[in-house]
């Protein structure tokens, strides 16, 4: 007998994700407190929870909730669209990211990481794994809680020279720690071990933040090889490319998930593989950025092999929308353009990448990623009244080719209804917008920045087609 449920989400077609990857139309799934106690058909559920709460799904699609494993929740937030479009890497970088990151105060930190937290909930993003450049993560932490999303959080983590937040490594280790010891594992957001990645830490500050992870028993995160410049770097300063050098220092292994790895040579693969490491893949970004995914990209190839893949958004200047659906249709969709062959890489893929197998790539499939008892109450209700579902088809086909986030309705969080018709629960959105707007006029005259904002001088200053500077 399953404990009295607290919220009935009843009458739609649950897409279970399970190991049998269940379609049931006409199910339901009971809720108590933060997990789910059944699923199964409507009526049955029902009947055994007479007294819970309903949250009426007929004719809708049910999903577990999405897993987006990349996403800078700070910086890029109060900026969007505001980074010229034509710029060389380097520029965007130095001349945007970075003196935008180092103005940041805590008031910044909230707010952004408020718009992005709502924003994920309304495309069906429950599960968030911040990308690590993070000024105040109790901030962003108690941000990421008040909107209900679920997530990881980490800090600065890097030991170069010149950057806002760089330290010496036994400092930057004593901040991660910090972050994890205030947010253990197990909870709503939890800490990680957070680095830049790139070729922006010492060995010293790579082995340590490794043994960090491993000793506290969570997870380290950092960017590597999005473009050619981390091998270059690698090759040059080491004599090996980047995750040759990773595995010497004993830094691969399952508790890593490395944000990219676009460029990776054979060796590269098979340490990926063979370590378990995971990856978290873009490919929004590259696309955006431009940094050869079609050209250089082995993502179809690792998952193919069984290795550990989940799906990025990166930030809202690379890759822009955290809509996970979005990314999923992307990843199959270049999978099966570059090998020319619509026969593997379908929407199932797409969809088990979006769910079950980012839960695992972010090691948390024992509590989130598909429809099951015991599992935490994370799910998404998709309108079926929406002009994206009429009329209705296969439905795991619909997800991922035929919508995206526009069509989610509903959203329940951690057994907390936290989207309800399309709209925040939990944030009064107006007056987020309200705050943003003037947050964001305040961050670029402290960073010296000026904004394309409204203006329009996208056409003419950055994206005309003479206009390349
Ligand atoms: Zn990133």
């Amino acid at each position: 007998m399953s404990p009295d449920a607290t919220l009935v989400v009843g009458g739609g077609t649950l897409v279970t994700m399970n190991p049998a990857r269940e379609v049931i139309a006409g199910g339901a799934v009971a809720v108590a407190g933060d997990r789910i106690v059944a699923v199964g058909p409507d009526a049955a559920v029902r009947r055994a929870h007479p007294g819970a709460e309903l949250l009426d799904a007929t004719g809708c699609v049910v999903t577990p909730g999405l897993v987006n494993a990349h996403q800078h929740l700070t910086g890029d937030s109060l900026a969007r669209s505001c980074i010229p479009d034509l710029l060389a890497p380097g520029r965007s970088i130095f001349e945007w990211s970075v003196p935008l990151h180092g103005a940041h105060t805590a008031g910044d930190d909230e707010i952004s990481a408020l718009l992005a937290a709502v924003e994920s909930l309304r495309y069906g993003v429950t599960t968030v794994i911040e990308a690590g450049t993070v000024a105040h993560p109790d901030t962003v932490a108690a941000a990421m809680a008040r909107a209900g999303l679920r997530g990881t959080i980490g800090t600065w983590g890097w030991d170069i020279e010149v950057g806002p937040f760089t330290a010496p490594p036994a400092e930057v280790l004593a901040r991660q720690r910090a972050v994890v010891e205030a947010h253990p594992r197990g909870g709503l957001v939890e800490g990680w071990v957070t680095l830049v990645g790139h070729d922006l830490a010492s060995d010293e500050l790579l082995g340590g933040a490794a043994d960090l992870a491993r000793s506290l028993g969570t997870g380290l995160t950092m960017h590597m090889s999005p473009t050619r410049s981390d091998p270059e770097a690698y090759l040059a300063r080491t004599g090996r490319r980047p995750l040759a050098h990773l595995d010497r220092l004993g830094v691969l292994g399952p508790h890593l998930l490395l944000a990219h790895g676009v460029w990776l040579d054979d060796e590269e693969v098979e340490l990926v593989l063979s370590t378990r490491t995971a990856l978290a893949y873009c490919p929004w970004a590259y696309l955006r950025l431009g940094q050869g995914v079609t050209r250089a990209g082995r993502h179809a190839e690792v998952i193919e092999r069984g290795g550990r893949v989940a799906l990025g958004c990166d930030a809202t200047n690379a890759g822009d929308l955290p809509d996970v659906l979005r990314a999923a249709a992307l990843a199959v969709g270049l999978a099966r353009d570059a090998r020319v062959d619509p026969e593997s890489f379908g929407a199932a893929t797409a969809l088990e990448l979006a769910t079950i197998a980012g839960a695992e790539a972010v090691g948390m499939a024992e509590r989130i990623g598909s429809l099951q008892v015991g599992k935490k109450a994370d799910l998404v209700v998709h309108d079926g009244r929406h002009p994206a579902w009429r009329p209705p088809g296969d439905p795991v086909l619909n997800l991922v080719w035929g919508t995206d986030g526009r069509s989610v309705r509903d959203v329940v969080v951690d057994g907390r209804v936290v989207v309800r018709d399309g709209a925040s629960t939990t944030v009064d959105e107006e007056a987020l917008a309200a705050a943003a707007v003037e947050a964001q006029a305040s961050l670029f005259r402290r960073a010296g920045l000026k904004g394309a904002g409204l203006k329009g001088a996208g056409l003419k200053g950055a994206g005309g087609r003479t206009a390349r500077p």
